[in-house]
């Protein structure tokens, strides 16, 4: 698939239940604010609910569906945790350099790190202080590395190179390996990151569905009908959860309740799901409450980027600089 192209105005259909795609390029940015939007809202919803089982949810929350926080981080209601950090942390390196550039993203990172989150994964912690310690910018491939770390993360990477392939690539998979070199979490972002982009196109849900199966058909492990019903930190079951909500439900909240209340890794499903259902439904979509919800800072940074990031896209008019 392409995604190569100018912007081309679109007609606003509706595509079942409850989306309304805005034409032309506004409703490109609205889809990619809503996109990074995303991020955050199912980050911050899905942390209370991390490493729970749905049995356990469903005895303390009944169905969890407010941002309150809490947590075994014991967030305060609207914070969000490592995946939208992260992904700050690329976006601020993108927009400073006007570009992608690894090591500024290596140095972004390596701060936020010395700031001692609470929450860092294993691998992305290792990934880092290879980099402080030898300047590594490519972690070399490692079994272990298939975790979710670099899908929970890629969404700045998604947006600013949407019309240019091989620019997205090179940051999609460049992003990743600093941390996590592994094909099924290359597999993965690219996966991720082409229906991003065919969401924020004004695609519809069979199309995304198609880059879906393309990927189960390459990797038959990611196979997500009938869905396992396993939500951990492997991107595997991350990725089969993401999907099996977003395509069995009709809006950005029923997806990414459905996500949050399977529990695992729920913050990361809830990022993961925000970022593709968010492009998918824009703004509109997502619910009042939990936008309010988020921590201010947090909310205009994600929605002024989002806006951004799509905006110095080769889409937009703006070719790769280096
Ligand atoms: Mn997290
Ligand atoms: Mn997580």
């Amino acid at each position: 698939m392409s995604s190569s192209g100018p912007v081309s105005p679109q007609s606003p259909p509706v595509d079942g239940g409850r989306r309304v795609v805005p034409a032309g390029p506004e409703g490109m940015i609205d889809r990619a604010v809503a996109s990074f939007l995303g991020v955050a809202v199912g980050d911050a919803l899905g942390a209370t609910t991390e490493f729970m089982t749905p049995s356990e949810i469903r005895e303390k929350h009944g169905v969890h569906d407010r941002i309150t926080g809490g947590g075994w981080l014991r967030l305060k209601p609207g914070k969000v945790t490592d995946d939208t950090d992260m992904s700050l942390c690329i976006a601020r390196a993108i927009l400073e350099k006007g570009t992608f550039d690894l090591r500024a993203v290596a140095e972004r990172f390596a701060a936020w790190l010395r700031s001692s989150p609470p929450d860092v994964g294993a691998t992305c912690r290792k990934g880092i202080r290879d980099y402080m310690l030898k300047g590594q910018l490519v972690s070399p491939p490692n079994e272990w590395d298939a975790g979710n770390g670099a899908l929970m993360r890629m969404a700045p990477a998604a947006l600013f190179s949407l019309g240019d392939d091989a620019l997205f690539e090179r940051a999609v998979i460049g992003q990743a390996h600093l941390t996590h070199n592994h094909p099924l979490s290359d597999a993965a972002c690219l996966c991720a990151g082409r229906m991003v982009h065919l969401a924020i196109r004004g695609e519809g849900r069979s199309r995304l569905r198609r880059e879906a199966d393309a990927l189960v058909a390459a990797h038959p492990d990611f196979r997500f009908d009938p869905y396992p019903g396993e939500a951990s930190g492997y991107v595997v079951h991350t990725l089969q959860t993401v999907f099996h909500f977003f395509f069995s439900t009709r809006s950005f909240e029923d997806c990414l309740v459905g996500v949050v209340n399977r529990g695992g890794d729920a913050d990361t499903t809830g990022a993961i799901a925000g970022m593709i259902a968010g492009a998918y439904y824009g703004v509109a979509g997502i619910p009042d409450r939990w936008r309010k919800a988020l921590d201010p800072a947090v909310r205009t940074e994600v929605e002024a980027s989002g806006a951004h990031l799509l905006r110095i896209s080769p889409a937009f008019g703006r070719p790769e600089a280096s």
